[in-house]
């Protein structure tokens, strides 16, 4: 697999890879969900990301990623972190998750979760994007929004 070059040590591999085998809340959300399309153009990763946002929080929140095992894995981990969260919550935890890869700013593993997962990816500047699409797309869902 590509991503082999990577060098994540062996349990956050392995986090990442049961993201990616089987991804969580992986479909689309109909309704009155707010949808957003996202792509990382470098790699050709693609994301429909599906949000439902009421009374301030994040009732329900579905994702279908394209692309690499980095990208999908970190789509995966997000919307299992972010449902059922205040919209406050999980834009703090989008702002951790972005200044951990762009920046490699360690964060608590109580706010990002298996997102801590992804702590290695900064160290290749290659990557980043990919794991960071499902981040900013969340925050352009959320931002943008009710
Ligand atoms: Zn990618």
């Amino acid at each position: 697999m590509e991503d082999e070059r990577v060098e994540l040590n062996d349990l956050y591999r392995e986090i990442l890879m049961d993201h990616f085998r089987h991804p969580r809340n992986h479909k689309i959300l109909n309704g009155d969900a707010m949808k957003v399309f996202d792509t990382n153009p470098l790699c050709g990763d693609e994301l429909t990301l599906s949000v439902r946002v009421k009374d301030g929080r994040i009732e329900d929140v579905a994702q279908v990623a394209r692309g690499c095992s980095i990208s999908q894995a970190s789509a995966s981990m997000m919307t299992d972190l972010v449902k059922g969260k205040s919209k406050e919550e999980a834009l703090k935890i989008a702002e951790a998750v972005k200044a951990l890869l762009t920046q490699g700013e360690p964060q608590p593993e109580d706010l990002i979760g298996d997102a801590i997962s992804l702590e290695g990816v900064h160290k290749f500047p290659v990557r980043v994007k990919c794991a960071l699409l499902a981040w900013m797309t969340l925050l352009q869902a959320l931002k943008g929004g009710k």
